[in-house]
């Protein structure tokens, strides 16, 4: 394995390894610190796959200036020995520096999809997480890449932008990873105390109650949202920013759900920790 952190090294890697016939690259980006999520998308990576890139890297460009860009874990030491179990080709970790150099001027921006949700209480974010993403695919060209449903809204963003600007790269989104309590996992996790972990778990119960008044035959969306809602009030320490059922590929608010895939997307507080949390109901396939 070896770990790159300059862009034209990884650049010229990637255009040699396309040069052999028929050899795929699958990309995984994430900002470090990993788990079990991101480990799921790697290992579906390595199968799918001849040569695995994992780039890791904490983007400035998608955190508010109030947000935790400076105090985000990192932890490359023990990424890499994480990754090398894995059998993981490249890491590329690159420095802030290396991927916006000086006079750096061009940004992706997904109008429409980036507005609500995530969108709304984070300004700038997903032209942030757009233009790395586009910077990634660009320099590697991988074939794969590999996105997780925890952050559905940014999985919605990335398949649009690949699909507007004619990245030739197919987008790969897989099932969020949870701890065995239901919280879905998450570097911000490390943030929480242990109680505020095991009350952190109520968002995931939430959404739990919210799909099985669906499978009752509640199609209120209203109702949907009462139902995480009230679930999540019996943890005095949740507090929730927002929950939405909207259209799973337009991010459209809807009054009622019918027979398409619909996303229950939840913003919450436990502590000063803001964590996210969805589920799907008509999931396609
Ligand atoms: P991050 O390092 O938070 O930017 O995440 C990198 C990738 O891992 C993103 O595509 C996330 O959606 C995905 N990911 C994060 N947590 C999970 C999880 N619990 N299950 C599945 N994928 C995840």
């Amino acid at each position: 394995m070896e770990i790159i952190t300059r862009r034209q090294r990884m650049s010229s890697v990637a255009r040699k390894i396309k040069r052999e016939p028929d050899r795929t690259i699958g990309l995984v980006p994430t900002m470090g610190a990993l788990h079990d999520g991101h480990l799921s998308l790697v290992r579906e990576a390595r199968r799918m796959c001849d040569v695995v890139v994992v780039s890791i890297f904490v983007n400035p460009e998608q955190f508010g200036p109030s947000e935790d860009f400076e105090h985000y874990p990192r932890d490359l030491t023990k990424d890499t020995a994480l990754l090398t179990d894995y059998n993981v080709d490249y890491i590329f970790a690159p420095t802030v520096e290396e991927m916006y150099p000086k006079g750096f001027s061009t940004y992706v921006n997904v109008s429409g999809l980036s507005k609500p949700l995530e969108g709304a209480t984070r300004q700038g974010h997903f032209r942030g997480v757009a233009t790395v993403v586009s910077i990634l695919l660009n320099a590697i060209r991988p074939d794969f890449a590999f996105f997780g449903q925890k952050d559905a809204q940014q999985a919605v963003i990335i398949k649009r932008m690949v699909k507007d600007l004619a990245f030739d790269s197919e987008i790969v989104v897989l099932p969020t990873v949870r701890e065995e309590s239901g919280l879905a996992i998450s570097s911000r996790n490390l943030y929480l105390s242990n109680e505020e972990q095991q009350s952190a778990a109520v968002i995931h119960r939430g959404l739990a109650k919210a799909e099985e008044a669906f499978k009752k035959g509640e199609r209120h969306a209203a109702k949907l949202e009462d139902a995480v809602r009230t679930t999540i009030a019996s943890e005095p320490g949740v507090r929730v920013d927002y929950i939405s059922v909207v259209d799973a590929e337009t991010l459209d608010k809807l009054e009622k759900v019918d027979a398409r895939p619909i996303l229950i997307a939840v913003a919450a507080y436990v502590g000063k920790t803001r964590l996210i949390d969805n589920t799907m109901l008509n999931k396609p396939g």
